[in-house]
């Protein structure tokens, strides 16, 4: 007897690699040289990582002169926090590779977010205050840093982040926006948002685990957080991941040239949503009104255990996330729903469902019903086997 075939929708939490990633680090482990040296096998692992470097810049709207390479995104991320800045402020739903450094500066406030998962610009200009900067808004080397996230990993609620940095700009404050879940999935563009530092990850959009990228605007500078040969211009010491790095470029173009199609497969979302609220009537969809992903949601099934439906579809042959944050195994309560305003009891009964460029709608129907099924209510809708 075949097994049958198993439905892989944790996509935010990594994606499957893509064939064109697959094909590009296949092809860069036989380009065996130092990007650093001088000589023909160096310049040609240097001319993937270039490459590379353009087509990410290209999915962020940041020129590839911006961009440097490292190791994750949580590396960037700490890169830019640990920089030295008199003040840090940072939403309360943030993702934890920007809570974690933020709280070890010393220095961090938190902004608020409402019910719907969106920041609360009135607080963040509050804290921000009148006088910060110069009268004009002038920045300063040390003065203040904002976080905010693109698209939240566990709701997929999408920030206004052209809003935020108009306040940035206004108050004197640089902006740092974590693009992890929004790039490669809606459209991002570095430049038209006002951003000064955006931080991607290769493994969120089909390319390979262990890379990540931070570019950085005009006139926004940061100091290296791992010194050592000076490779990345300076930024970021340590040889690089040839292969890791060409298979991030190839992952890049492939979610780029697909993006107008995944955003048309919008309806599969409302589909999703309207069978799964068809089924367990009182479920209560995350950020059901706000701006979200496309491929994100979070439902939070009220008196179910949000672990045991993991594990039931889990067994069912189908991959989703709890709403709650897993780390190393270890289940912890979702900051981001606390920040919400969800109770524990709601917020560990969260699931989350992702997906991406190999899911087929059919697979997010035969999902409804298995999740509907573990809920314990039985489902009004047709059976997909
Ligand atoms: N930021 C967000 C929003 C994420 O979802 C993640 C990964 O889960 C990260 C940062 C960290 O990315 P990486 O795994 O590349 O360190």
């Amino acid at each position: 007897m075949t097994e049958p075939r198993r439905i892989y929708l944790d996509y935010n939490a990594t994606a499957p690699l893509r064939p064109e990633a697959r094909a590009a680090m296949c092809a860069a482990i036989e380009v065996f040289g130092n990007p650093s040296s001088v000589h023909a096998e160096g310049r040609a692992a240097r001319a993937l990582i270039e490459t590379a470097r353009h087509a990410v810049g290209r999915l962020i709207g940041g020129d590839a002169r911006g961009l440097t390479f490292t190791s994750s995104a949580t590396e960037a991320l700490n890169t830019v926090i640990a920089g030295g800045w008199g003040r840090v402020i940072v939403a309360a739903s943030e993702h934890a590779a920007v809570l974690a450094p933020a709280a070890r500066t010393g220095r961090a406030e938190y902004v608020r977010v409402d019910g719907d998962g969106r920041i609360v610009l009135d607080d963040l200009a509050r804290l921000l205050g009148p006088e910060e900067g110069s009268e004009t808004g002038r920045r300063v080397a040390g003065g203040t840093l904002v976080c905010v996230q693109a698209a939240n990993n566990e709701t997929g609620v999408i920030q206004p982040i052209q809003s935020v940095s108009a306040l940035c700009r206004e108050r004197g404050a640089f902006l740092l926006c974590d693009a992890v879940q929004a790039a490669g999935k809606v459209p991002f563009d570095c430049h038209q948002l006002g951003i000064d530092y955006a931080v991607v990850s290769a493994h969120k959009i089909g390319g390979p685990k262990g890379v990540g990228a931070l570019w950085t605007g005009q006139g926004a500078g940061v100091p290296p957080l791992i010194v050592g040969g000076g490779q990345e211009h300076g930024l970021r010491g340590g040889t690089q991941n040839v292969a890791g790095i060409a298979a991030f470029g190839a992952a890049a173009d492939a979610a780029r040239a697909e993006l107008q199609t995944a955003l048309d497969r919008t309806g599969v979302k409302a589909d999703f949503e309207a069978r799964i609220k068809a089924s367990v009537p009182d479920c209560v969809i995350v950020g059901e009104t706000v701006d979200r992903l496309p491929q994100t949601v979070c439902v939070v099934m009220p008196g179910r255990s949000a672990e045991t439906l993991v594990i039931a579809l889990d067994l069912a042959g189908i991959a989703v996330s709890s709403g709650a944050a897993c780390s190393s195994g270890k289940v912890s309560k979702s900051h981001v729903l606390a920040a919400m305003g969800f109770d524990d009891q709601s917020a560990a009964s969260a699931v989350r469902i992702s997906w991406g460029w190999l899911t087929q709608p059919e697979e997010l129907r035969r999902c409804t019903y298995v999740l509907a099924r573990s809920a314990g209510r039985p489902s009004q809708i047709e059976r997909v086997a």
